[in-house]
């Protein structure tokens, strides 16, 4: 038995066998061409150019998505109709002699090749959009019809070396309920509809495809981010139990799921949601989440070829906020620079991008694309439940710039007689140590408090977040983190602001009654985590509050461990 740390793309278990699925090598027969070719060889390539896009279509109009999910599968309509392409294309088949497939390959290859040189994270994953398309074209091209799902069997699980949208969508037609991939980003197109299809799926696991051996027997923890291969009968009937568990919780919590959170001991925590998309929305609906305590609004840029303008902002801003009403609705300003390099705003490359011009520091230097984003808010603010926050802020000077580009967009929209929120309440995360050290300070200007563990623990421990090497230093619940939590936490009561959680620690079983202990009474967490943390939260009471304000600021790793790990362990492992 092997067990391997992955990274949990979609969360769930599944027991089954592998499937591998190698990389496609084409065979290309014949590579050159003459010169009478060229034309019956141009008719080829743009006959399976209009095939792909039809099979593309088809698959859009047969299938119940959201539009979102359904742009990104319109982009590789995009990049088959992209002039640049087929120019590529073209000077392949006309200048180098290239036959059709081959064609494909070289112009696809020099485009994949020159993201691969960008380094940088977005544009890897539009070199994967790229590939897909290149496969698709060959298939066609070669009449290779590609791996045959229909044989496949409903224990089977997919391992890949990288995982394509086109890929995703093979899966959610023949119901392959999970995969396994080598490479993968959380935020993936790939990633994004896993999720919308609800696949099972784990990715990060570097040379898969020669750890795994056809039709062994996998365990996919993805609730823990672990692949288990041959598991021994132990572990295998401990995950059976698991899985029943798991089923039948779901089944139960979703007939909770109307009830509000309250601990034991009845108090109340809000218990909100994160999104990054907007088609989101319908399924924290029905987990009937008190709100939308982070809206990451920077993946708006996703797919687009533009940068969104004012009135889609609002569209969107103002769709979310009527159907979260009374909830409301914590709009993040875009959080771009770091790990999210937008290709829409060039800027200047950094030798330390998570040090460098990112959060709301390219937000101010960005006035114009910040302030369009601001008003889009403000107006949208006009009868919802609209709250604003601000990323990566160091101190009150930061949200004293933020909040004075705020009250700018307000004068601006009185000029044009546009109504908004004139009491919206502005918040900033605490996602930096400098923040929480400020939180004094901080309270007395801003209106709330979101406290972003995922930057917190990274920039405290100043361990790369993203550095799968160093998985085992990012310690969340690192005394460091802790005091900093419990400094912005006595801050922000003494100013009598709220003060929520919103880093993936509130989702994380083994911390939400570490969380509730430390005072916190609002959560905003995955929505896959939902059920599992209102569980959680209705099995704390007031021992577990005595039990952690009681721990001295001198508290070492060691003991947090303890405390954790086995103290606070019946309260999560119910
Ligand atoms: C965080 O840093 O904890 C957070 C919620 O923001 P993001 O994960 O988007 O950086
Ligand atoms: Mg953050």
């Amino acid at each position: 038995m092997r067990v391997l740390e992955c990274l949990s793309i979609n969360p769930g278990v599944f027991i089954g066998r592998a499937k591998l699925i190698r990389c496609r090598k084409y065979h290309i027969e014949k590579t050159q061409i003459v010169e009478e070719e060229r034309e019956s060889e141009l008719e080829l390539l743009l006959s399976a150019i209009d095939l792909v896009e039809s099979d593309i279509q088809n698959y859009l109009d047969q299938y119940q998505i959201s539009e979102t999910d359904k742009d990104i599968i319109r982009i590789h309509q995009l990049i088959l109709r992209d002039p640049e392409v087929l120019a590529l294309l073209e000077h392949e088949l006309k200048e180098k002699s290239s036959s059709a497939p081959q064609a494909v390959l070289n112009a696809f290859n020099q485009i994949v090749q020159q993201f691969r040189e960008l380094d940088n994270d977005f544009f890897a994953q539009r070199a994967v959009d790229y590939k897909d398309v290149a496969h698709r074209l060959l298939g066609s091209l070669l009449g290779d019809t590609g791996e045959d799902y229909s044989a496949w069997e409903p224990d089977q699980i997919a391992i890949v070396q990288e995982i394509s949208p086109s890929q995703v969508t093979n899966f959610a037609s023949f119901n392959i309920p999970a995969y396994c991939s080598e490479r993968g980003a959380y935020n993936s197109h790939a990633s994004i509809l896993t999720r919308a299809m609800n696949i099972t799926a784990l990715s990060a696991i570097p040379q898969l495809l020669e750890l795994v051996e056809e039709d062994e027997t996998l365990i996919i923890d993805a609730l823990n981010s672990r692949l288990i291969i041959s598991p021994d009968e132990a572990t295998l009937n401990q995950y059976r139990e698991l899985l029943e568990k798991y089923d039948r919780q779901q089944e139960e919590l979703k007939g909770a799921a109307g009830q509000s959170a309250r601990t034991l001991s009845g108090r109340r925590i809000k218990l909100m949601c994160n999104i990054e998309l907007p088609q989101e929305i319908d399924r924290i609906l029905e987990l009937k989440a008190d709100g939308i305590g982070l809206f990451r609004t920077e993946f708006l840029y996703m797919g687009k070829k533009h940068l969104p303008t004012e009135e889609e902002q609002y569209q969107i801003y103002t769709g979310i906020a009527k159907k979260m009403a009374p909830h409301p609705v914590t709009i993040r300003t875009f959080d771009l620079g770091g790990d999210k390099l937008t290709h829409l705003i060039p800027s200047p490359r950094e030798e330390n991008p998570y040090l460098g011009c990112r959060g709301i520091r390219f937000s101010l230097a960005h006035k114009e694309v910040f302030k369009t984003q601001i008003r889009a808010i403000l107006r949208a603010s006009t009868d919802s439940n609209i709250k604003v926050m601000f990323p990566m802020i160091n101190d009150s000077e930061d949200f004293l710039k933020a909040r004075a580009i705020v009250l700018e967009c307000m004068k601006e929209l009185d000029g044009k007689g546009e109504t908004y929120d004139t009491d919206i309440d502005l918040g900033v995360m605490i996602e930096v140590p400098s923040a929480a050290l400020c939180a004094e300070e901080l309270a007395h200007v801003c209106d709330f408090f979101s406290i972003g563990t995922n930057d917190l623990v990274q920039y405290t421990l100043a361990v790369d977040r993203n550095n799968e090497n160093l998985s085992s230093q990012y310690i969340q619940h690192h005394p460091a983190v802790i005091n900093l939590i419990r400094f912005s936490i006595n801050a922000a009561r003494k100013n009598s602001i709220p003060v929520s959680v919103c880093g993936e620690m509130a989702s994380i079983d083994e911390y939400v009654p570490l969380l509730i202990g430390l005072g916190i009474n609002e959560l905003s967490i995955n929505p896959t985590a939902c059920f599992r943390v209102k569980n959680i939260i209705s099995h704390c009471d007031d021992t577990l509050d005595s039990v952690i304000k009681k721990l001295p600021e001198t508290i070492t790793l060691p003991e947090i461990e303890t405390l954790v790990f086995k103290t606070l362990a019946p309260y999560y492992q119910i």
